[in-house]
């Protein structure tokens, strides 16, 4: 079998492929809108066939990738019939097998996170696909969406911990940098889960988290519902090829830093931000044309239209507006830098002006 482990850092989510070596079918499980892209050139280079994607539940942090992988490769989308997702092809209850060539994942309905909650085991036992429902050393919250702590419990217990004590855990997220971890090991170790701890002390830790609400949630939740289908599909129409540009679910091309640095000569960078946040502590990018978002409209002529144009601000999201009017304006080559002047400062390139 083929597996391969992917993240998003903005999410700290990992999505999962999993191919037969033999037929080259493969699944992928939980991927990203942001890197659909990314997703689809690795399927491409090992030479596999994406039959279906996997959501193991409607995440209120990130939105699938599903509805864009199967519109660039044609895949199925596949997720539990309770998560009351629309535009699935296929809705899955529990003990529902998936298969991708020789091989297959069972689904296990673990409620408890959210209704619609699925844990996907290979058919050999050796991995557990967890979703939120069990993560290493934690689990997903309890405090929304249908959210039931006690529910969660017996998921666990009953469709997770009743598999092989070395039977891998692959979960949805890690935010401290662990990958993998074992049915055994989160028997023992899960400081929320492990068989020493009663129902009533897990609802009862639960119920105390005190968690502010994802930042995305509002964007997330309704687009996963939808199964990551864009309210507006136009915005990610044309591929754009004079960079390795990422359409966010928003429908703003993006660029990362390290692209851009390496080639500033290629494009030309206008800075939206105001005249004292130019010169002040973050500095700009040497050869950054200053254009405030309030005067753009009034200057476009100052931007030559043959050149691509990446937009910056501070962090990324007046830039982002900008990109916009730019693009309503008849300007084909514009793109937003990802994160803005934050992240470039952050990932330590240089800068004209400015203090540590
Ligand atoms: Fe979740």
């Amino acid at each position: 079998m083929i597996f391969r482990q992917l993240f998003d850092p903005q999410s700290s989510t990992y999505t999962y492929l999993l191919a037969d070596s033999a037929t080259r079918e493969a699944v992928l499980i939980d991927p990203v809108f942001e890197h659909a892209r990314r997703d689809a050139a690795l399927i491409e280079e090992l030479g596999l066939k994406l039959l279906c994607t996997l959501d193991t539940h409607v995440h209120a942090d990130h939105v699938t990738g599903a509805w864009l992988l199967k519109r660039k490769l044609g895949s199925k989308i596949a997720l539990s019939r309770d998560s009351g997702a629309v535009g699935g092809d296929r809705t899955l209850v529990d003990g529902d097998r998936v298969a991708f060539g020789r091989r297959s994942l069972e689904a296990r309905a673990t409620p408890g996170h959210t209704n619609g909650c699925m844990t996907y085991v290979l058919d050999d036992r050796s991995m557990a696909f967890t979703g939120d429902a069990l993560l290493i050393r934690g689990c997903g919250r309890t405090d929304f969406q249908q959210g039931d702590a006690r529910r969660l419990f017996h998921s666990v217990r009953d469709k997770v911990f009743s598999l092989p004590d070395d039977c891998l855990i692959y979960p949805c997220h890690d935010y401290h940098g662990l990958t993998a971890s074992s049915v055994g090991e989160e028997k023992r170790y899960n400081p929320r889960l492990a068989e020493t701890i009663g129902e009533g002390d897990f609802a009862g830790y639960m119920a105390h988290l005190g968690l502010p609400h994802p930042k995305l949630m509002e964007v997330a939740v309704p687009a996963n519902l939808r199964c990551g289908r864009p309210e507006r599909e136009a915005t990610t129409g044309d591929e754009p090829d004079w960079a390795p540009l990422c359409c966010t679910f928003a429908g703003i091309w993006e660029l990362q830093p390290n692209w851009l640095e390496e080639n500033l000569g290629r494009v030309q960078i206008v800075d939206v931000r105001e005249p004292e946040e130019f010169t002040g502590a973050l500095g700009h990018i040497a050869g950054a044309k200053l254009v405030p978002l309030g005067s753009l409209s009034q200057r476009f002529s100052e931007i030559k239209k043959d050149k691509p144009v990446v937009m910056v601000c501070r962090s990324g999201a007046r830039s982002a507006q900008a990109t916009v009017l730019l693009r309503n304006a008849g300007f084909s080559k514009v793109a937003n830098l990802s994160g803005g002047m934050l992240r470039w400062r952050g990932q330590r390139f240089p800068v004209e002006g400015g203090k540590d």
